[in-house]
């Protein structure tokens, strides 16, 4: 009887998602297209969430299962109908959606801003400007939301929403003049703002969002969420969560505007003639050739006959002392510059102490290029004084400068250095590596074809085609 009444008091209970995703193995999660959320790289997928799902995977001891779909509405029901234990695609958690789902701890806030294109449009000051241009966002998103709080004080805002499209759809068309205004995520802004020189920030709108994994209500998500609590403590106090948003955000924040377009500008003129051997040269290092482009422009703007003052030359900017020590015999020589600099890359990469992880890695190595292992290792020394982990970039960056301060490089075993180069060095190169790379996911992606959503009504839906 008690074993009666159990089973039936089971049947009815919703299940429990970690007793599940345990017993499967799996962890399933559902994710959206683009340079915040999931994309590709080499066949190998990437991206902010990805890699934070991941980890999440490796910590409950699962595989992760990770599948990108197309626009808001289809994750969210991929979650409904019980496809998808997680959904990790820089959601906002928003009231709405707090009855039809639960949210893990929020790991970013994001302002949403409306955007509008610089060379077709002036720029809209206030609200009430907006009411006769050609606006669309995200369907079922939190910018759809936010647009319908905005439309009770202002009764003639109009909208289109896109159910099958993605942000960089949006930002596409609002490169082509096909709208006026989008709304997005500012993470999402600074990520693609490169491509897209010509847009700019109106105003921005509603509460700042905070992002999170969504989870439909359908199962029992106490212990899940138990479990990731823990997983973001976690990882917020190893330094993990800080690693990642430094490696897919911040530093696009704060590139300089012109050096990215010049750098766009330059990929499309120059890399050209140089791309084959680039690629011929990373294959042979066993390297990303995108990341040998973006060392090679920072050195040089891909000009093999490039020189500096200081007597370093070429492609990759050898000193004449390095260039004997790698056999490189003409510096003027691109292959050969190519191949002393990524030679030299690679034995750097080799040195640097076992404790020093990828990615952090390649940005260390690419730092002792830029000022020698011997500074490079009294910043990490310094940087352990000061209670920073010398294993990770983030922390080793703050101490570099401090190479020129007396106070500082008086404790040091090489001395004075002009420690903040090495600093923009690396930063520009992973910001050139990362436009390369978002240049191919644009590029070769397919688009969804344009639905306009019925969700307005269609006499609006009229009037928006009419304007
Ligand atoms: N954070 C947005 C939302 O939750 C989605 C991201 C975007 O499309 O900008 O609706």
């Amino acid at each position: 009887m008690v074993a009666l009444l159990w089973l039936l008091s089971a049947c009815t209970e919703p299940p429990d998602s970690l007793d599940e995703i345990r017993k499967d193995g799996v962890l399933r999660v559902v994710t959206r297209n683009g340079p915040t959320t999931f994309y590709e790289s080499q066949g190998s997928p990437t991206g902010f969430e990805y890699y934070l799902a991941r980890e999440f995977a490796d910590y409950l001891g699962v595989d992760l299962e990770i599948e990108p779909v197309v626009g808001l509405e289809e994750l969210f029901e991929r979650l409904e109908k019980g496809q998808a234990d997680i959904a990790a695609a820089g959601l906002t958690i928003t009231p709405e959606r707090q009855q039809t789902f639960s949210f893990g701890p929020s790991y970013m806030t994001v302002k949403q801003l409306f955007i509008y294109n610089r060379e077709k449009l002036d720029k809209p000051e206030d609200e009430t400007a907006l009411q006769n241009l050609r606006i669309r966002v995200l369907s079922n998103s939190y910018h759809a939301e936010i647009l319908q709080q905005l439309r009770e004080e202002y009764p003639d805002l109009r909208w289109s929403e896109s159910r099958d499209q993605e942000t960089i759809d949006l930002l596409q068309m609002l490169n082509d003049g096909e709208i006026d205004i989008t709304m997005v995520d500012s993470n999402e802004f600074h990520a693609n703002r490169a491509f897209y020189p010509e847009f700019r920030i109106a105003m921005s709108a509603g509460t700042p969002g905070k992002l999170a994994w969504a989870m439909s209500n359908r199962r029992q998500h106490a212990r899940l969420l138990e479990e990731m609590s823990l997983f973001y403590k976690k990882i917020e106090e190893n330094g993990e969560l800080g690693r990642l948003v430094d490696r897919f955000f911040t530093f696009n924040e704060r590139q300089p505007f012109l050096r990215t377009q010049t750098f766009l500008q330059m990929k499309d003129e120059r890399l050209p003639n140089y791309k084959g051997l680039i690629e011929q040269v990373a294959i042979e290092y066993d390297m990303d050739w995108r990341f040998l482009a973006a060392i090679s422009y920072q050195e040089s703007y891909w000009n093999p006959k490039a020189k500096s003052p200081t007597g370093v030359r070429g492609m990759m900017m050898l000193t004449l002392p390095t260039a004997k020590e790698l056999g490189v015999a003409n510096r003027l020589d691109p292959l050969q510059s190519l191949r002393g600099g990524a030679r030299y890359y690679k034995k750097l990469y080799a040195r640097l102490p076992g404790g020093i992880e990828a990615p952090d890695r390649a940005w260390f190595a690419l730092a002792a290029y830029n000022i020698g292992l011997g500074h490079l290792e009294d910043a990490r020394v310094i940087t352990e004084k000061r209670g920073g982990n010398p294993n990770l970039w983030k922390d080793v960056k703050e101490s570099l400068p401090l190479l020129r301060q007396r106070k500082w490089y008086k404790q040091t075993r090489y001395g004075y250095a002009r420690g903040d180069e090495p600093v923009r060095y690396v930063e520009n190169i992973r910001s050139y590596y990362s436009l390369l790379t978002w240049d191919e996911l644009n590029r070769y992606r397919v688009p969804p074809p344009r639905i306009v959503s019925d969700y307005l009504p269609e006499a609006l839906n009229r009037g928006l085609n009419a304007l």
